[in-house]
């Protein structure tokens, strides 16, 4: 077998030597979470690759207060069934109409993760005569919607609003409809989009959609934790608002606030939606439970923004430039073993940050990326200073 391997140079076996080989090979890490620590190997460390931004996940007494009011018949650990046949339990309806009260809008759809939802909704929505005009860096569940989409797509440069405007001027009359695809703050960068000019562009036309992936700002930003669309002002003007429950608000699932129409659509064309066992009821209690109380996380999210500020400007201070404008905070590299050993080293002296590497990065772009805590002390943001930018 392994004589066979080697001469195949498109073996599997071969293919995984040769991501070896650039540094490119992922492996699963057998870790332990406590709070905000994170044990890898009998190493304690400081758990800065988390997406529980605001440290709701490990967060002891939440989760006591859940536990001891949830009455045992809601006590569930399986739905059973898709929620078009019996999994449609009480629950997901609630936390649908809080999300629509809590928006202000008419409708929301959960669904059982940011992954279903972002490869789920385009190919519902889309034809042949639909134009996906989506951002480059826009994550992968997006991209695998697309691909699966009928429409036609072009990926503008990253924020280039200009050649967005361009494209919008030059196929608006051949298509039945176009869909604008964005992050709210981007995955890999931690750099914005600028909502208002998306939207003010949208305006400009009749049959264009704007869809909005908020899942790192959902529980972060806005007063309420509604994320960018409500920090700007703008919810009422967004089609398709995307977040996802398992990074700040400490769950597991998604959502998609819409209009009532659009909602009854998904139900009946999504087909991650229909063909899909519903998350376990005990999860939508929880979500429910998070969500409900979403507005009162103020001093998690200021505090997460203060230590993020810390970083950013001492980054900028230090190299002159910090492409990231929020929690998300990118130490480019370039190539995949820099960014290896210094996530090694990182971790010697006690900061879990994880190396994020092509394909997930464009080539040469290899980084830390550090997910900031509001649990980081000012004595450990110092050190944490000092080790990603030496004098
Ligand atoms: N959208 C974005 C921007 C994401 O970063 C992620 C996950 N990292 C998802 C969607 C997918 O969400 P989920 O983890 O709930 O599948």
């Amino acid at each position: 077998m392994e004589e066979k391997s080697k001469k195949n140079p498109s073996s599997f076996a071969q293919q995984l030597e040769t991501l070896q080989a650039a540094h490119q090979l992922r492996v699963l890490p057998q870790l332990e979470i406590a709070h905000q620590y994170v044990t890898v190997e009998g190493e304690k460390m400081l758990n800065l690759s988390s997406n529980d931004y605001l440290g709701l996940a490990t967060n002891d007494s939440l989760r006591n207060t859940f536990m001891e009011g949830l009455s045992p018949e809601k006590q569930l650990f399986s739905s059973s069934s898709s929620r078009l046949l019996t999994g449609n339990f009480a629950v997901y309806d609630a936390v649908e109409r809080l999300l629509a009260q809590l928006f202000g809008a008419e409708s929301a759809l959960v669904f059982n993760s940011g992954y279903h939802m972002n490869l789920g909704i385009l190919p519902a929505i889309s034809t042949p005569n639909t134009l996906i005009l989506a951002d480059k860096l826009v994550h992968a569940s997006i991209i695998d919607g697309i691909r699966l989409s009928a429409a036609k797509c072009i990926r503008y440069r990253h924020n280039q609003y200009e050649q967005l405007a361009q494209l919008l001027e030059r196929y608006h009359t051949q298509y039945e409809r176009i869909l604008l695809v964005t992050e709210s703050i981007f995955s890999m960068d931690g750099d914005e989009a600028d909502l208002l000019q998306l939207v003010a562009l949208k305006k400009q036309y009749n049959h264009v959609l704007l869809y909005v992936d908020e899942a790192h700002a959902f529980g972060v930003r806005g007063k309420t934790g509604l994320g960018c669309v409500e920090e700007k002002g703008c919810i009422d003007a967004v089609d398709f608002i995307a977040g996802t429950f398992g990074k700040a608000a400490a769950s597991v699932g998604a959502y998609v606030i819409c209009s009532a129409v659009m909602r009854s659509y998904l139900i009946n064309h999504m087909r991650p939606f229909i063909f899909t066992t519903a998350l376990p009821p005990i999860n939508m209690e929880w979500t429910h439970f998070i969500v409900k109380q979403m507005a009162t996380f103020t001093q998690q999210r200021q505090q997460l923004e203060q230590n993020s500020a810390y970083l950013r400007a001492a980054l900028l201070a230090k190299t002159g430039t910090c492409i990231s404008t929020s929690h998300i905070i990118p130490i480019l590299l370039g190539e995949s073993e820099k960014a290896l050993m210094k996530a090694a080293e990182l971790r010697r002296k006690g900061f879990y940050i994880l190396p994020v590497r092509p394909p997930t990065v464009p080539e040469g772009t290899a980084r830390l990326r550090i997910s900031m805590s509001p649990h980081l002390t000012e004595v450990e943001l110092q050190q944490l200073v000092e080790l990603i930018i030496p004098h």
